[in-house]
C-alpha cells in the first residue's frame, strides 16, 4: 500500500516551501488518492471531507451571490438542502426535471446519474448542449459505469462515502474537473476555506479503489437478479433499477406500514441509511423526504453477500 503520511508540516528545502509544506494546502496521501481517482475518471480530482463539502466548495468556487444553479428536482435531498442553506449568502437555485433540458439563463447545472432514491437518469446530451457549466453527481454510477467528463460535462461529483469508499468506513467527497485550471481554482479556494480531506480517509479511498471494478461488477450482478425477483413479487408495486450498480428502490403495496414491517423484519440486511458498502442496507425514505417519495418506498443498497441469502431475507418480510 501507499504510505499513510499524517504530517501536517514538511520541512522547507533551502528555506523554500516544497510541494508539501502545510496539510491544508496539500498532502502526499491525499494527492496519491486524487491521482488514482483522476486517472479513473480522465480528469483532475480533488478530495473534500464529504460529498456535501465537495458540493459546497464547488458552488462557492464557481458562483457569486445573485447567480443561479439549476438542480435536478430528484437529486439527493441533502444536496438541495445544501443549496437552500447557501441561499442565505445570495445563491439562487431552481429545480428542474433532469430527464429533459435544463432551464435557460442559469449559471450552473447539476444533475445526478442515477438520482437517489428515484433512480432517474439525466438527459446529459441536453445538459451539455446549453452554455452553463455542467456538474454530474455520479455517486451511484462510479467511474466504472459513467465518466461524465468524456460525455462533455465539466465536473463530476462524488460522495466517496458510498461505492468509491465501499466499506461504510470513510466519509469523503470528490470533484473531478475536466480542465486543469478549474482544478487549480478549486484547490486555491479549498486551501483558503479549509474544506480539505484528511490523510486517513484518503488512504482508505486508495485501498478501496483497488477493488472498485470487482465490487461494482458483483453489486450489479446481485442487484440485477434481486430487481428481477422483486419485479415478479406480488407485494411489490414498482421497482426502480437502472440496470447497473448497487442502488435501487422499490414500492411495497400497503404503504408505510408494510414498508416499516420490511425495515424491522430483515436480519441479514441491515436497516440503516447510506449506500455503497459491502453490507446490504435498506430503509424507507419517507422518514427523510416524505413530500418527495411514496410512503411505501424502500431504498435498497445491494452489498456483496450471496444473492439467494439476500432474497430469502427479503422474501420472508415482504407481505
Ligand atoms: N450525492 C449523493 C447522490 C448522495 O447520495 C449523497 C449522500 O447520501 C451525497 C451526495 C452527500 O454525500 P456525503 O454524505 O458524503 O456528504
Amino acid at each position: 500500500m501507499e504510505p499513510l503520511d499524517r504530517s501536517t508540516i514538511w520541512p522547507y528545502q533551502d528555506a523554500e516551501p516544497g510541494e508539501f509544506f502545510y496539510q491544508r494546502y496539500g498532502s502526499p496521501t491525499v494527492a496519491a488518492a486524487e491521482a488514482a481517482l483522476g486517472e479513473l475518471e480522465g480528469g483532475h480530482a480533488l478530495l473534500f471531507p464529504s460529498g456535501a463539502g465537495a458540493t459546497t466548495a464547488l458552488v462557492l468556487a464557481l458562483l457569486e451571490a445573485g447567480q443561479t444553479i439549476a438542480v435536478a428536482s430528484d437529486a439527493y435531498y441533502g444536496t438541495i438542502g445544501t443549496l437552500e442553506t447557501l441561499g442565505r449568502w445570495g445563491l439562487e437555485h431552481v429545480l428542474f426535471d433532469q430527464t429533459g433540458p435544463p432551464p435557460d439563463g442559469v449559471d450552473l447545472v447539476l444533475v445526478e446519474s442515477p438520482s437517489n432514491p428515484l433512480l432517474t437518469l439525466p438527459d446529459l446530451e441536453a445538459a451539455v448542449a446549453q452554455p452553463a457549466p455542467v456538474v454530474v453527481d455520479a455517486t451511484a454510477s462510479t467511474p466504472v459505469y459513467l465518466k461524465p467528463l468524456e460525455l462533455g460535462a465539466d465536473y463530476s461529483l462524488h460522495s466517496a462515502t458510498k461505492f468509491l469508499g465501499g466499506h461504510h468506513d470513510v466519509l469523503l467527497g470528490a470533484i473531478v474537473c475536466r480542465r486543469e485550471h478549474d482544478a487549480e481554482r478549486l484547490r486555491a479556494l479549498r486551501g483558503r476555506l479549509g474544506i480539505v480531506a484528511a490523510p486517513d480517509p484518503a488512504w482508505l479511498l486508495l485501498r478501496s479503489l483497488k477493488t472498485l471494478h470487482i465490487r461494482m461488477a458483483h453489486h450489479t450482478a446481485t442487484a440485477t437478479e434481486l430487481a428481477r425477483r422483486l419485479e415478479s413479487h406480488d407485494a411489490v408495486e414498482r421497482v426502480r433499477y437502472p440496470g447497473f450498480g448497487g442502488l435501487m428502490s422499490f414500492d411495497v403495496g400497503g404503504g408505510a406500514e408494510a414498508a416499516r414491517a420490511v425495515e424491522t423484519g430483515v436480519r441479514l440486511i441491515e436497516n440503516a441509511t447510506s449506500l455503497g458498502g459491502t453490507r446490504t442496507t435498506l430503509e424507507t425514505r419517507s422518514r427523510w423526504e416524505p413530500e418527495r417519495v411514496p410512503p411505501g418506498l424502500v431504498r435498497l443498497s445491494v452489498g456483496l453477500e450471496d444473492v439467494d441469502e439476500l432474497w430469502d431475507d427479503l422474501a420472508r418480510v415482504l407481505p
